[in-house]
């Protein structure tokens, strides 16, 4: 499907590769967009034929194959299925590997509509979902239950990046019989392989870096083995779940570019996350590449580079001074998502979705996406609107 047998070059080589079939097209570099629902049969016996390869658009497609292909070659696993977001990605996977009667474990630090799913769809179907703290590491053991299923992980955790001990969770759930899943959308499966540490499935919003250009809605779960990629596959089959044409091809194309973009964001991250942490106006700084962040050590064993997101806290102050700053600024508008071209600001609630670790800072928590821009540019934004939160502070 991708490249054919080019493993033994890098990933930055595959990813030019992966996921392009010209000579089924007759040479077109890119695989078209196959806008389609019916696929029609030659015959009867075609028809019938339990194994024949494209039965309708929504259960398998040529383009939907070539990104799954992709994924799972970059996350190193046996096969993924692509779904309309990187939230059912979360739901599929969820939904494929519980059941009514099982205890599930989450990290607190998970993305929070997520959360939302736990707590208003699985708990009613008789789910027992618990939280724990993130940094938990092998102290996980104390947890488990007899009836524990599935243990979620998302590394960095959302809005606060703590750096879970993915390895050691894992193997407590591997001596047990547990499944485990974890959230991989911060690394877009270049910076870290969840499934390299034996995860059982790493799922991964598209719509962040892969997509990269805001314009896209998608997810995959990328499955460790044949026998978790059925159980998968039949899940998003009963569920109807299934991606977009044009979203697929997007994020193919993004795959292109990924590696540059997510270094590049890495980059400016680092800039004007050095920058940040000299100032005043700044109570905390969220960024485990930072060498002093707590989360530095685990980050640095496990993890090959980091992305462009940040988080800041700012010291109390009134809600004019917060407005001021975050409506001063004019290279991050407010809005949601990550991993586009572009910079971005969304300001974090954390109160009401921490429960294992409950959210006790006051101040503002603003998450930045630090995006493409120069960021001597971004810097001296920032540096214009503190001076309004002083202002207005005063
Ligand atoms: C955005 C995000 C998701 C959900 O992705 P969508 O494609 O927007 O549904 C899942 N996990 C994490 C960590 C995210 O940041």
């Amino acid at each position: 499907m991708s490249g054919k047998d080019d493993k033994h070059h890098t990933l930055q080589t595959r990813l030019i590769h992966l996921g392009r079939a010209p000579e089924e097209y007759f040479g077109i570099v890119n695989p078209p967009v196959s806008r389609t629902s019916t696929i029609l049969y030659p015959s009867l016996d075609a028809y019938e034929d339990k194994d024949w390869k494209y039965r309708y658009a929504r259960m398998g497609n040529p383009l939907s194959d070539k990104f799954e292909c992709a994924m799972a070659e970059i996350e190193n696993g046996h096969a993924a299925i692509s779904t309309p977001s990187g939230l059912t990605a979360i739901t599929t996977t969820l939904l494929a590997f519980l059941k009514s009667g099982d205890h599930l474990l989450v990290t607190d630090s998970l993305y929070p509509p997520a959360r939302n799913f736990c707590d208003n769809v699985l708990t009613r179907f008789g789910v027992a979902v618990e939280y724990y703290d993130p940094l938990i590491g092998a102290g996980i053991s104390g947890l488990i239950r007899d009836n524990t299923a599935v243990i979620y992980m998302e590394s960095p955790g959302s809005a606060t990046f703590e750096v879970q001990d993915v390895p050691a969770i894992v193997k407590e759930a591997v001596a047990r019989g547990i499944i485990t899943i974890a959230d991989n959308s911060w690394s877009a499966g270049l910076l870290f392989r969840p499934l390299d540490h034996g995860a059982d499935v790493s799922v991964q919003s598209c719509t962040k870096y892969v997509g990269g250009h805001s314009d896209v809605n998608l997810g995959v779960s990328v499955a460790r083995t044949p026998d978790l990629y059925k159980r998968l596959k039949k899940t998003a089959l009963d569920l109807g779940v299934c991606a977009g044409a044009d979203d697929l091809y997007l994020a193919l194309r993004g795959l292109r570019t990924l590696k540059l973009r997510l270094r590049q964001c890495g980059e400016n991250a680092m800039t004007v996350a050095r920058w940040l942490k000299g100032r005043s106006e700044v109570q905390k700084i969220y960024f485990p590449a930072l060498e002093d962040d707590p989360n530095h050590a685990l980050w640095q064993r496990d993890f090959s580079g980091t992305n462009g997101l940040l988080s800041i806290l700012l010291p109390p102050a009134p809600k004019a001074a917060v407005r001021a700053f975050v409506e001063g600024l004019e290279l991050f508008p407010l809005g949601s998502s990550w991993g586009g071209y572009e910079s971005l600001l969304q300001p974090q609630y954390l109160k009401t979705c921490r429960t294992a670790v409950p959210w006790k800072e006051d101040g503002a928590l603003l998450r930045l996406q630090i995006g493409l821009e120069d960021p001597q540019d971004l810097i001296d934004d920032l540096e214009q609107a503190f001076a309004k939160f002083e202002a207005a502070s005063a």
